[in-house]
């Protein structure tokens, strides 16, 4: 490192107290105006505001999402890093997942950092990702190259536990459509094929395999369409199916199973079956040791101590999975609450906009700044996260 990197956590910090009214004052208008996914106009607008006002240089519209925007500060040959903000609330429930709090942190990280660092310390990059709790933001960004060039992505999210890792686990949704032959139940019904019928052996049929999947592994699936009348016989029913595994490897193991239940189901009932991916997948995380490791360590100095996840517990899944297959990344949770609550509720709503959230939020923005610090400032920090990375994604193929 150039030089104490202690006195550039002193900069650090001091950089985020100045800030910190107007950090929680953003907070706080994010909590007031909820927009959902993809229609987060007023926060978008708000947050590139900020940035543009110090100086970051700023592209919305990214990887064709009106709601999604960069922000970069500084630049040259150096490393850059990637702090996250997420916005988007939840439909009836406003802020009920504390996204306003990781928006205000992230851009507090990045405006401290970017003013504490010296010329030529590398790229501060500000990624405004929206849509994580329906359509992954990120999915589409990381599809569209935002994070080539990037040498970490960092995040906290407030939840119920201080945990220094995330135990995300991996998402995909199949359309499953069954195409029979309409006839009167009555008049010709040896002329009818039951579409209905169809999907209902392949529900009977997951219910079977169900019982055989590793841990972690489920299908959740939901009728979406299943006839019209009851004097006809469906020719056409569709179900939706959400498929969980706790690894990308095994979410693809269950789709694979699934599929060939539905030919298998296609087959015995005269039936046709068309399958696809509905919406975009979420991978698993993969933690980085060596960031969460420092991001602990930064926040425990704001008096807040992170412990990991207890062994066997895994929670939904986010798109800041698919990021971390690409680039190392962090997304530990900081409790805004006691771990008896649950997020997407009123309570937790009510707590993202409470005093206890804007200290979270400060020693958040201010450890995610220190860590960001790490990987522009030390050879040291960069390479073994990167080889960390590198090790993790190696064993998980
Ligand atoms: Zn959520
Ligand atoms: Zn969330």
């Amino acid at each position: 490192m150039a030089d104490d990197p202690h006195l550039l956590y002193d900069r650090i910090s001091d950089e985020v107290r100045a800030r910190a009214d107007r950090l929680w004052a953003t907070a706080l208008a994010l909590h007031a105006d909820p927009e959902t996914a993809f229609e987060e106009h007023r926060a978008a607008r708000l947050l590139t505001g900020e940035l543009e006002a110090s100086g970051f240089q700023v592209d919305r519209g990214v990887a064709g999402m009106p709601t999604a925007f960069t922000a970069r500060a500084g630049g040259g040959p150096g490393r850059c890093v990637a702090l996250l903000l997420e916005y988007d609330a939840l439909p009836g429930l406003g802020h009920a997942c504390g996204h306003n709090l990781i928006a205000a942190a992230g851009l507090g990280a990045a405006l401290a950092l970017s003013a504490a660092l010296g010329e030529g310390a590398g790229t501060v990059l500000a990624v405004g990702t929206p849509a994580e709790e329906s359509g992954g933001g990120k999915v589409l960004e990381a599809n569209a190259g935002v994070f080539g060039g990037v040498d970490a992505a960092l995040m906290f999210h407030p939840g119920t536990r201080d945990w220094s890792y995330a135990p995300l686990t991996a998402h995909a949704q199949l359309r499953i459509g069954f195409h029979g032959r309409a006839a009167h139940p009555t008049g010709n019904p040896t002329e009818g094929i039951d579409a209905l019928a169809a999907l209902i052996q392949l529900f009977n049929t997951l219910a079977v395999l169900e019982r055989r999947l590793p841990s972690g592994s489920h299908a959740q699936g939901i009728v979406t369409e299943g006839g019209r009348a009851t004097n006809i016989v469906p020719e056409y029913a569709e179900g939706l199916f959400g498929l969980r595994g706790i690894t990308t490897a095994a979410r693809e193991e269950l789709a694979a199973l699934l599929e060939q239940a539905a030919r298998g189901v296609a087959e015995a009932t005269g039936t046709t079956v068309r399958i696809e991916r509905a919406g975009v997948d979420y991978d698993h995380f993969l933690g980085n040791d060596v960031l969460a490791q420092r991001f602990a360590r930064h926040i425990g100095g704001c008096g807040i101590a992170l412990h990991e996840p207890e062994a066997g517990v895994y929670l939904g899944s986010s798109d800041i999975g698919n990021v971390s297959t690409l680039v190392p990344a962090i997304h530990p949770f900081v409790a805004i609450t006691g771990p008896d609550a649950s997020d997407h509720t009123p309570e937790f709503a009510a707590a993202a906009a409470a005093p206890g959230a804007r200290e979270v939020m400060l020693a958040a923005a201010t450890a995610l700044a220190c860590t960001a610090a790490d990987i522009l400032t030390s050879d040291d920090v960069a390479e073994q996260a990167w080889s960390f990375h590198r090790a993790r994604a190696a064993a998980d193929r």
